[in-house]
């Protein structure tokens, strides 16, 4: 690569020489030379970015990013204005109001972080927990492993409860742990996407709160595809991704705390680790916290935000309730057709299946790795293998918002099956 580079420069040198002086044209020797002269730069352009950019068009089939609607990306390719602008600060309300109907809260403290589903992760646990204070986390699936190791991380006391991936926690089980473990913070994914779990919520908040602790939910895989009530269901902190459902690019994360959560949060006696994500300062920056003037923290991805409004205002034209039911109506006719290819839903309990992302047991004596690049290489298709624990275990299928739809259904279906006729059974 680098000697390419090195060609090019040299050949590049040749031809100018070759304008002035034919002779030195006709030296090899003195071009690199002749080119180290006229340049200040000693690393060349890179010959990679003079061609121009590829990204081929996929069916995002997997458990995300999903495709971006041309309405999204239109509304992300909108001329950039500043961050401070007052324009800005009115978009921002508007996401931020968005945020609310689609999580169903009134909480005043409902920001988009600029960042992606990691970022309210850490988000959360950074500004809720301190040092010292016992944290408790299901682990049912990679998403509670990553909060467990961010809550090590900035010193909590992690202490978690652990299902084997499909499997889930009851209430009694929660509450056991909670008396037990006396935790500041309970952390919960409700759409576990890599094992397409969609854990009941119902009960936990008010065992929380009667153990004076605060629930935490992960909703990046589900907010859109399965029903979730951030204030009814009593959930402190709720947190999703742009790019699953909401059918936004990647890279911006609706986040929102309640009450308690605030009152936790803002009476700290440490500073949180990170100043990026301190909630004093990205409070102000939402104009959450009741002060006049915004104070410059960060400059916020201002066409990532253009692409959360439009994709919370598709929300809010389809309404949630439709939304809900759409991913159930599809996912089933997923499901259906799976089994008609012989094929095994992960999760054998249909109340459990999280509509979004299906998970599908890897049929005996395939390779899952052969089978998912088939569909990529022959249909342009991403769908995946799991993630995490649930590698090896899973295949998986996701249908977000946009792509939610039965002929979506329909090409997955034939490209899983053409892929199963063509994989090679091996005799495991
Ligand atoms: N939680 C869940 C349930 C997810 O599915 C994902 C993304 N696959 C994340 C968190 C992390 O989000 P991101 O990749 O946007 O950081």
């Amino acid at each position: 690569m680098k000697r390419a580079l090195f060609r090019r420069g040299a050949l590049l040198a040749q031809q100018v020489a070759s304008e002035s002086s034919p002779s030195a044209a006709t030296s090899p020797a003195l071009a690199p030379r002749i080119h180290r002269a006229m340049s200040s730069v000693s690393i060349p352009p890179p010959a990679c970015l003079l061609r121009p950019l590829e990204a081929p068009y996929r069916y995002m089939f997997g458990p995300g990013p999903s495709n971006v609607p041309p309405r999204i990306l239109a509304a992300g390719a909108k001329p950039i204005i500043g961050h401070m602008h007052a324009e800005m600060f009115e978009i921002m309300n508007d996401i931020k109001k968005g945020i609310q109907y689609a999580f169903q809260t009134e909480n005043n403290m409902t920001i988009a972080m600029s960042g992606s589903g990691h970022t309210a992760m850490e988000c959360a646990v950074f500004n809720t927990v301190e040092p010292g204070e016992s944290v408790l986390v299901a682990i049912n699936g990679i998403w509670g492993e990553r909060v467990a190791e961010i809550a090590q991380r900035m010193g909590a006391n992690v202490h978690t409860m652990v299902k084997a991936p499909g499997g889930y926690f009851t209430n009694q089980e929660i509450e056991q742990a909670l008396a037990k473990h006396k935790p500041v913070l309970f952390f919960l994914t409700h759409g576990e996407s890599s094992a397409g779990i969609a854990h009941p919520v119902d009960g936990i908040g008010d065992l929380c709160h009667q153990h004076d602790c605060l629930f935490l939910v992960d909703s990046v895989a589900s907010l859109g595809g399965a029903p979730l009530y951030m204030d009814k269901q009593n959930i402190d902190i709720l947190y999703t991704g742009s790019q699953k459902a909401l059918n936004a690019p990647p890279g911006t994360a609706p986040i929102s705390f309640s009450e308690r959560a605030c009152k936790k949060m803002f009476n700290r006696k440490t500073k949180p680790v990170s100043y990026l994500l301190d909630m004093t300062h990205l409070s102000n920056y939402w104009g959450c916290d009741g002060k006049p003037a915004r104070i410059y923290h960060h400059t916020g991805p201002v066409s990532g935000f253009f692409a959360l409004r439009e994709s919370l205002a598709i929300l809010a034209e389809t309404g949630l309730e439709n939304s809900w039911r759409h991913h159930k109506e599809v996912a089933e006719y997923l499901y259906k057709g799976l089994e008609d290819l012989g094929l095994k839903l992960f999760v054998p309990d249909k109340s459990l299946r999280l509509p979004s992302v299906t998970t599908i047991a890897i049929p005996s004596g395939y390779d899952w790795r052969e089978i998912v690049a088939y569909v990529m290489k022959h249909h342009q298709m991403e769908i995946t293998g799991g993630l995490g624990p649930s590698v090896g275990m899973v295949l998986r299928v996701g249908l977000m918002g946009y792509n939610c739809n039965k002929a979506n259904a329909d090409m997955a279906l034939a490209a899983l099956g053409d892929a199963l006729q063509h994989c090679r059974k091996s005799a495991a």
